[in-house]
């Protein structure tokens, strides 16, 4: 179901056919955490800015409204009106992130609501039960996301339930499928690497999973603090040690270069929340670099965001009245700009893939790194 078109260099062209539809990759996912994009971005608008992926959240969803809800409504993909693919992250990212008091155990993690502070548990068999409910295209593994910064004895020890925990996921995945009221009884499941900055272990444990002939692998524990050059020594290192026939995803990444970076590496899958909490602070994405329509410069300017873009903001709108309504506060300022951004995004996702089937990835990644050099137009 997963079929590599075409490779320049270590850069892949793929296609994943799920019974959602088809994902032409490299692809940017856009996170709609509770089943919105942020920034009252709707399904329609979705439909017209070459979106093919949607990811919401586990954690959020179980919460609110709660995945049982959603199940009795029909599966997401009936909730929000969206029938092209959706991934749900499997909610260890933000058990570990947002969730104040927690204990960790073989069984699972117990923590509080960051909404109401009720106790939660949460381990490997409630995250697919979650997922399985919300009824996505793909599920991610329950994973543990030690801090970038643990050391060496406790990621080795995280790592180790990682891996028993994702066999415990990969088995109750098995069985929720078999089951007779299953939504969506071919529901993906993508394995999650750890090990954060350490080489070793990553590696051995791309090994360890790698064999459990998953749906797809991503990598995870990453753009969490440490730096850019890190970031892609851990993928050079790693990648190689993943299934090639599989889709290989780059969990919260990231700005337009460490995606063209990452592509070289053989990465395929993104998502990262950069366009759509860039949009809503006025911050938009040209190829000349980013634009903060908030300066004073912009408020005669009749120019659209970027001049040539083909965006369904760029072809109405100029910066001088977005400018306005973010000044202003009015919401529409926000949405036009999160609008532009996702394009913006999911347009050099469609140019990075022609470049790989050219064979010039290479061409095209230099020229569009020098251009993109950060300072206003
Ligand atoms: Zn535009």
């Amino acid at each position: 179901m997963y079929k590599v078109l075409a490779r320049d260099g270590l850069a892949k062209r793929g296609r994943l056919q799920t019974v959602h539809g088809v994902i032409e990759t490299p692809v940017f996912m856009n996170v709609g955490t509770a089943a919105a994009i942020k920034g009252a971005v709707s399904t329609e608008d979705l439909q017209r800015i070459k979106t093919q992926v949607e990811l919401s959240n586990t954690y959020h969803l179980h919460v609110r409204p709660g995945d049982d809800v959603v199940k009795r409504l029909g599966g997401l993909h009936k909730f929000m009106v969206w029938d092209k693919p959706i991934l749900t992250d499997s909610g260890g990212f933000q058990v570990f992130s947002l969730a104040g008091l927690r204990r960790i155990k073989e069984e699972g993690v117990y923590f509080n609501s960051h909404i109401d502070g009720r106790k939660i548990f949460m381990g490997p068999e409630e995250s697919m039960q979650i997922q399985s409910n919300l009824a996505s295209t793909i599920a991610m593994a329950f994973d543990e996301c030690p801090s970038s910064v643990a050391d060496r004895p406790y990621m080795e020890k995280s790592v180790e339930r990682t891996t028993r925990w994702l066999g415990r996921c990969k088995e109750e995945m098995r069985r929720l499928n078999g089951l007779p009221d299953t939504i969506n009884p071919r529901q993906l499941l993508f394995g999650i690497n750890q090990g954060g900055i350490y080489e070793d272990i990553r590696i051995r444990h791309a090994k360890e999973i790698a064999a459990m002939d998953l749906d797809g692998y991503a990598i995870g524990g990453l753009a969490v603090g440490e730096s850019h050059e890190d970031m892609y020594r851990i993928l050079d290192a790693v990648v190689p040690y993943l299934p090639e026939d599989k889709p290989t995803y780059l969990m919260g990444v990231g700005t337009p270069a460490n995606i063209l970076e990452a592509v070289d590496r053989g990465v395929d899958f993104f998502d990262c929340v950069y366009p759509s909490r860039n949009g809503r602070h006025g911050h938009v994405y040209t190829n000349q670099g980013k634009l903060n329509l908030f300066n004073a410069r912009y408020e005669l300017d009749g120019r659209p965001i970027e001049e040539g873009c083909g965006c369904p903001i760029c072809r109405t709108y100029s910066r001088a009245y977005i400018r306005h309504l973010l000044k202003a506060k009015e919401m529409l300022g926000m949405r036009l700009c999160v609008l532009h951004n996702l394009y913006f995004y999911n347009t050099m996702m469609e140019e990075i893939r022609e470049a790989v089937e050219k064979g010039c990835y290479r061409e095209y990644k230099a020229d569009k790194l020098a251009h993109m050099t950060g300072r206003e137009v």
